[in-house]
């Protein structure tokens, strides 16, 4: 008899996306979780699923989001990790990378501690976990965005030796790349093959050079909470923001909810940094996927955290203007680059191949590739999602 691993799923006649273009009514064999064949009238006896008119994609990834569902990771409970994720799983989401908030110490160092334990263990049939991402509290206070003030920290004076402490499963960390000691907190992570991420930062061009030298690689929400063109001492300096746009060293990632990234402003960041440098991610908080019935949620866990509702289509810091982050699945975000004129195979491989590829899980993961894990979405012609195979069976 065949374990539940070992079945086969054949989806047939479908539109399978790849990052060289699109096969048009193609099928794709897997068996024992893993894409096993790609081609034309395949033949299988195992669990068959048309797929004629859809779009198959891979199962997309989220390299930074907060929750969904009311729930946050920061809760770090069983129940709020398995809301969270299926938020992510309904919307064809297939793994994520946990984030963390500006928060006290002991409460980043409790969500560590729940993501090691968590991924030890074995979830089946969960949104893949493939590590944590650290959003602070090395940040600039100007452009702290919806993190609290108190917290915030600085390498040179405060302590992040936790950080190291935890490196096995933690995939980034946002610093802002011009406090001061930051070129060397840069080293020490990137030496544990952490990805350093500058962003919530107010630098000018080239105070944040050292930490860039010394290995940082990514920007954080590209456009968001970003150092950008200022003038100082009788002259234009550019910030993080335009220098990002124009180093191919850096990756990037942006917000692509139509109200952090306007349509316009994606097609700009794509056109300077290609769909190879940058990728969407939904930034998602605790109430996406919740009614807008102006509801107060909480970013991260603590009493006193910074409080939210939803506005119009994106979460807004209570009592301000400040957006608190997105309530807009990364699978909606690709569709809003279709729509705003990106081409199918770049905008998809912006949330699928290349957020693998920055957080170094590209060889088993974001692409419909022989051999690579069979995470798949079978979506309409809007995007929506109509079947879900994850891990090689259908889950959705
Ligand atoms: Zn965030």
């Amino acid at each position: 008899m065949l374990t539940a691993l070992e079945e086969a799923v054949l989806i047939k006649n479908g539109r399978v996306v790849t990052p060289e273009g699109i096969l048009e009514c193609a099928d794709i064999l897997v068996e024992d979780g893993k894409i096993r064949k790609i081609g034309k009238r395949l033949t299988d006896p195992g669990e068959v699923i048309d797929a004629e008119g859809c779009f198959v994609t891979p199962g997309f990834i989220d390299i930074h989001t907060h929750g969904g569902y009311e729930a946050d990771f920061m809760d770090a409970t069983d129940e709020a990790w398995a809301a969270a994720l299926a938020f992510h799983l309904d919307n064809g989401t297939t793994s994520t990378v946990a984030t963390s908030c500006t928060a006290p110490v002991d409460s980043i160092v409790r969500f560590l501690d729940f993501t090691r334990a968590y991924m030890a263990g074995e979830h089946e049939g969960a949104c893949r976990v493939l590590g944590a991402h650290l959003e602070g509290p090395f940040l600039s206070v100007k452009n702290k965005g919806a993190q609290k003030l108190e917290q915030l920290a600085v390498p040179a004076r405060d302590d992040y030796s936790y950080m190291l402490d935890y490196a096995e499963v933690i995939k980034t960390v946002t610093i802002a790349p011009e406090l001061e000691g930051a070129d060397k907190m840069t080293r020490e992570l990137t030496l544990r093959g952490i990805v350093v991420s500058g962003g919530h930062d107010d630098g000018i061009y080239p105070e944040f050079m050292p930490a860039v030298e010394a290995g940082l690689s990514h920007l954080t929400h590209l456009y968001c909470a970003m150092s950008d063109l200022r003038f100082k001492d009788g002259r234009r300096n550019v910030g993080l923001r335009e220098y990002g746009l124009t180093d191919d060293r850096l990756t990037a990632e942006i917000i692509a909810d139509n109200r952090h990234i306007p349509p316009m402003l994606a097609r700009l960041i794509v056109r300077a940094k290609g769909a190879d440098r940058v990728c969407v991610v939904s930034d998602s908080l605790r109430a996406a996927g919740q009614p807008a019935d102006g509801r107060v949620y909480k970013l991260g866990s603590d009493e006193d955290a910074v409080r939210f509702v939803i506005g119009d289509g994106v979460a807004v810091v209570e009592n301000s203007a400040t957006y608190a982050g997105s309530i807009t699945p990364v699978r909606r975000m690709v569709k809003n680059l279709i729509d705003a004129g990106i081409p199918v195979c770049a905008a998809v491989k912006m949330g699928t191949l290349t957020p693998a590829r920055i957080v170094g899980e590209d060889k088993e993961l974001g692409s419909l590739e022989i051999g690579k894990h069979a995470d798949i979405c079978i979506l309409d012609e809007s995007f929506e999602l109509v079947n879900l195979v994850l891990n090689g069976r259908k889950v959705r």
